[in-house]
């Protein structure tokens, strides 16, 4: 409706083969899932995360989280193979999910799928950047020993919010020692505060580790709407942090860069608006700041809470947050000892 996305935008994803899948999960784990998606009851169900209140298990769910891994395996591909130097899986982002357990709504994990085919057929070193506001656990603890893949995730700290990790001090294992980073923010962080600590943090981090392709996982519950979590941001904000990205690539990557979808969970107000501008900055185009009128038409009845009429928030409507100069102080703190935490491993190796 905005005229940002034409059908020469879309490419139907190549399938991945189920090898390609057991590059990341355990085959038992991926047997379990298959046997369960085809209505089969298994003993240890509960033990894969499997029919949990998170984890749902509901027909061909095998089926559809492999489409899903294509998909981003495909965007990978893409970029990987230099026929495009930037693409978009908004289905993708199952960053909870771990080698032989579903989480928080991930069974497959397709950014590790993806991150593996840049790896393995391309010889690549992949940054892996997670900005959801959850801790992008699945994918640091599947890449925790690797050197090739850095990890780094900017979230809600864990002493607060699912998965309740991502700690300054989980930098990686053996030879991935110093390769995950983790920038745990106070709960009701603010756009400026976020950004301050993603511009501490982000830009030295990949300056540092030289990748030839980004991955970014852009969920979309960091925002103060979302009713999952606790950070504070507005749109503007979030924007301004997919355009840092792309700026990032284009200057350490030669514009190499991938992205996918991840939480969000505020469906009306807020993920339509932070992902047109995601792929906004994806695409090179401007953002129209109004919102299509047919749009609001078609939505607005669905939509169990009013629908705002732009695309940038009216901050002047939001209360203040209380205790704001001490979540800033607090996260300016955390990111002085991530970045402390990290120099003296770096220098070592
Ligand atoms: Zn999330």
């Amino acid at each position: 409706m905005m005229g940002l996305l034409n059908a020469n935008h879309e490419i139907s994803p190549e399938p991945i083969t189920e090898a390609e899948l057991l590059k990341v999960h355990d085959k038992r784990y991926v047997d379990a899932v298959k046997a369960v998606s085809k209505g089969i009851t298994i003993a240890d169900a509960f033990a894969y995360g499997l029919g949990t209140g998170d984890n749902p298990i509901f027909p061909h769910m095998h089926d559809a989280i492999m489409q899903v891994c294509s998909a981003t395996t495909t965007a990978v591909e893409l970029v990987a193979s230099g026929k495009k130097q930037r693409a978009l899986n908004l289905s993708g982002g199952l960053h909870h999910a771990h080698k032989k357990q579903a989480s928080g709504f991930c069974v497959y994990n397709d950014l590790a799928v993806g991150i593996e085919r840049a790896v393995q057929n391309y010889g690549m070193r992949v940054a892996y950047l997670d900005i959801d506001a959850h801790h992008g656990d699945g994918v640091q603890w599947l890449f925790y020993d690797r050197a090739e893949v850095m990890t780094i995730s900017l979230h809600e700290s864990g002493r607060y919010l699912f998965p309740g990790t991502g700690h300054t001090y989980e930098t990686g294992k053996d030879a991935g020692r110093g390769m995950s980073v983790n920038l745990p923010l106070e709960p009701f962080t603010e756009g400026e505060s976020y950004l301050e600590g993603f511009e501490a943090i982000v830009p030295e981090v990949l300056h540092y580790f030289k990748p030839d392709l980004i991955v970014l996982q852009a969920g979309a519950d960091m925002h103060r709407f979302d009713p999952l979590a606790d950070l504070a941001l507005d749109i503007s904000a979030m924007h301004k942090s997919y355009q840092r990205v792309t700026e990032l690539a284009d200057e350490l990557c030669e514009g190499r860069l991938v992205a996918t979808g991840g939480g969000g969970y505020d469906p009306y107000r807020t993920v339509p608006r932070a992902w047109a501008g995601l792929w906004a900055a994806l695409s090179r185009q401007d953002l129209p700041p109004e919102i299509p009128q047919g749009w609001l038409e078609a939505w607005q009845e669905q939509s169990p809470v009013e629908l705002p009429l732009a695309i940038p928030d009216n901050l002047e409507t939001w209360k203040p947050i209380p205790r704001r100069a001490e979540i800033e102080s607090h996260n300016r703190f955390t990111a002085k000892r991530l970045m402390n935490t990290l120099e003296p491993i770096w220098k070592e190796l």
